[in-house]
């Protein structure tokens, strides 16, 4: 019998991403409260929080001082526009404090209200680019299979998800696909620098099919999350770099999910050493607290795009929202301020990923991968020949569900288990996480007769 409140949510509520005839007979969870690393729903069940809620909750939950900043900023000024030739202190000190963190030749903002805003931002702008440049043939996008950059229209195109280019006529005109660097499935015989060298080798050569004069932007992001945080092998990013270094195109690095600290440094255009004309923001920007995104765009961009003459017809109602950046700017704040970012990298990091790697020895996991605070087992029925547990990634949905059973927050992503867990989860709270996680294989095998 499902309760007075799931009937409504049935009878009302189109839930993204959902199979929403499934969560109609099974009944849904009321997540209702949460603190730290944990959340709750509302027969009092506690969940770890393996996912942060959606990446983004990245100083926890609970955080009164952003309750503080929100409520100050709403009771002085709740709203303005960026419109019209004003701006308002949270927007103005925002783009400054994230321009201070950036990589150095970054020194703009353009706030969005979402990361699939921000990268239909990116659209436009870098075709804007090549207009006022004077190579208007300059248009095609290169991107990656098994990418996400979001759900608007441009930025599902951009992304590589088959299951979304099959609805509603995607990718549109003028985006192409390259292959991904998932050595796990793709690899085949090859070393994992073999593969990642190749795998990056399409990108060249698809700058050639389509010709330099053609291309606008390469967009990648710096290990693909949604697509199961696919980590690259190490010589794909160097290749990559030299790449885009021989042809003149714009390199767009979509860090929704790795920036605001997820690799340990502020931006995975750090961790890997890469130097994008572009930076796609939004999620650990604000915590997941209000939402809010943007574009952190290099002076040579910049000067073209803002430059004399030009101008750029495009704008949310909400960039820049002042009650969002006043809230992010307090997030960003406090990271910095209690060293968290510093803390991943030096300590908790190493720690997760380390300990992760107990996982690889279970009977149903044929590679655990991670790097800072994301990691990835794959699902395995053998080891040896990479059979999957069942049909249609199935396996997945069973271990997320015994994972809920066992109080942890993991995400499938077809046969691959993800976390991405708050940047402020403790050691003690690392270790229950294993625990927890060991357990739900545990159960799965079980299920699969395999243990
Ligand atoms: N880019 C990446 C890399 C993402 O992971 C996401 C969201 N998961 C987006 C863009 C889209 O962001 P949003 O859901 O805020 O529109």
């Amino acid at each position: 019998m499902k309760s007075e409140f799931q009937q409504k949510n049935t009878a009302h509520h189109f839930q993204p991403f959902s199979d929403n005839k499934e969560l109609a007979e099974k009944g849904i969870k009321l997540i209702s409260k949460a603190e730290g690393v944990y959340i709750y729903e509302d027969n009092g069940k506690k969940y770890l929080d393996g996912m942060a809620g959606l990446w983004c909750v990245n100083i926890g939950y609970g955080r009164k001082e952003l309750v503080e900043a929100a409520s100050q900023q709403m009771t002085e000024l709740p709203y303005y526009n960026l419109f019209f030739k004003t701006t308002t202190a949270p927007a103005t000190n925002l783009a400054a404090k994230i321009a201070s963190l950036a990589p150095a030749h970054m020194n703009k903002v353009f706030f969005t209200g979402s990361g699939s805003d921000a990268n239909d931002t990116n659209f436009r702008m870098v075709r804007r680019y090549w207009d006022l440049k004077g190579q208007p043939t300059k248009k095609t996008f290169i991107s990656r299979k098994n990418a996400y950059h979001g759900s608007t229209v441009a930025a599902a195109s951009l992304g590589g998800m088959g299951y979304m280019h099959e609805q509603g006529d995607l990718p549109i005109e003028g985006i192409v696909h390259v292959d991904q660097p998932y050595w796990f499935a793709e690899g085949g015989d090859l070393s994992q620098d073999e593969f990642g060298l190749k795998a990056a080798q399409s990108l060249e050569t698809k700058i050639l099919e389509v010709g330099e004069e053609n291309v606008a932007a390469f967009i990648a992001e710096p290990f693909q999350g949604a697509g199961g945080v696919i980590t690259p092998p190490d010589s794909y990013w160097p290749e990559i770099k030299r790449i885009l270094a021989k042809y003149d195109i714009l390199f767009i690095l979509d860090e929704v999910i790795s920036g605001f600290g997820r690799t340990g440094d502020w931006f995975a255009s750090e961790y890997f050493d890469l130097k994008p004309d572009m930076i796609t923001i939004a999620k650990g920007m604000s915590s997941g607290y209000l939402p809010i995104g943007g574009v952190i765009i290099s002076d040579k961009v910049a000067d073209v795009v803002i430059g004399e003459g030009a101008d750029f017809n495009h704008g949310y109602t909400y960039s820049g929202h002042p009650v969002a950046a006043a809230v992010a700017l307090k997030n960003i704040e406090i990271l910095e301020s209690e060293g968290i970012v510093e803390q991943v990298k030096a300590e908790t990091s190493p720690y997760l990923q380390k300990r992760w790697q107990e996982l690889a020895d279970h009977p149903i996991v044929g590679e655990a991968r991670g790097l800072g605070m994301v990691a990835a087992i794959e699902l395995v029925k053998n080891k040896a020949t990479k059979e999957r547990l069942a049909p249609n990634s199935a396996g997945g949905g069973v271990c997320r569900d015994y994972s809920m059973d066992n109080g942890l927050i993991m995400r499938s992503c077809g046969d691959i288990m993800v976390i991405s867990p708050p940047l402020v989860i403790t050691k003690a709270e690392i270790d229950e996480l294993i625990e927890k996680a060991k357990k739900t294989l545990d159960d799965t095998a079980r299920f699969y007769n395999l243990i």
